[in-house]
């Protein structure tokens, strides 16, 4: 579990988030909405302690992030961006490898899970494996860029907008996969979106922010019902 106790972030001495408190389950799929600037990035972002926090604590499975090295703690912890960078002298399959080569998983395996996962997202292996990013479209790059967060298996993956750069068609295959991936592996995905239509489909739990606070959290279904003021009942319309 990931869990958001009376954190507090200042940036050059303004408050954007005042007081978080935010238990997120082992094993759940939530999602993060809110306008620009809510502060779901910097959240996200205090997780895996790219930001410090100015007070209150995180606790990932139950240890204060403060209390571990920040490299074992984003071991635990995949990080899908919006624009990801694939490893540029690399093949497909090599940076697919990199995590769990790092890790000491055996190669046979490496490789077995890698040509499974390319065939899970409707890349043929024998095409796709050997090829270089250069040579693959914008699209392709971030579905390998899930599939490097998720070859490593952790129990935590970070993903911060990483389909709003994409196409529609895409971004629907690219919304699936995660959905899938999740049914298969069942860790704990904290997903970033402005897309209260993405934030619906994906989302187990929904939090929706705005300036620094979280106003609700609920299951889609009850955030359809039962929205609790009219920000959260336009922003749900709008995206209709
Ligand atoms: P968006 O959807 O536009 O990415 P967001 O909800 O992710 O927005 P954040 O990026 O978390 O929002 O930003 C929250 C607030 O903190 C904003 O007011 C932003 O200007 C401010 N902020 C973020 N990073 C910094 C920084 N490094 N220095 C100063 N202010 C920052």
């Amino acid at each position: 579990a990931i869990e958001f106790q009376h954190v507090q972030k200042d940036f050059n001495g303004q408050t954007v988030i005042p007081d978080l408190n935010l238990t997120i389950d082992q094993g759940e799929l939530f999602v993060l909405v809110g306008t620009s600037g809510s502060g779901k990035t910097t959240s996200l972002k205090m997780i895996n302690c790219l930001e410090p926090l100015t007070a209150g604590k995180i606790l990932v499975n139950g240890t204060d992030t403060t209390t571990i090295p920040v490299r074992s703690l984003r071991w635990q912890m995949g990080y899908v961006l919006q624009q990801i960078a694939l490893f540029p002298t690399m093949t497909v399959a090599q940076n697919i490898a990199v995590i769990p080569e790092m890790k000491g998983t055996a190669k046979k395996e490496i490789n077995q899970t890698s040509d499974e996962l390319l065939a899970e997202v409707g890349l043929d292996p024998k095409e796709y494996r050997n090829r270089m990013p250069s040579e693959l479209s914008g699209g392709e790059q971030q579905r390998i860029g899930i599939l490097r967060a998720i070859a490593a298996q952790p129990d935590i993956v970070l993903m911060d907008e990483p389909f709003s750069a994409l196409d529609p068609i895409s971004r629907q295959q690219l919304q699936d996969l995660v959905l899938r991936l999740h049914a298969r592996y069942h860790n704990t995905i904290v997903f970033v979106t402005h897309d209260m239509n993405e934030a619906l489909k994906l989302g187990d739990r929904i939090g929706v922010m705005q300036h620094g606070q979280l106003i609700q959290v609920d299951t889609p279904a009850a955030l359809a019902q039962h929205p609790v003021n009219d920000f959260v009942r336009n922003f749900f319309g709008a995206s209709r």
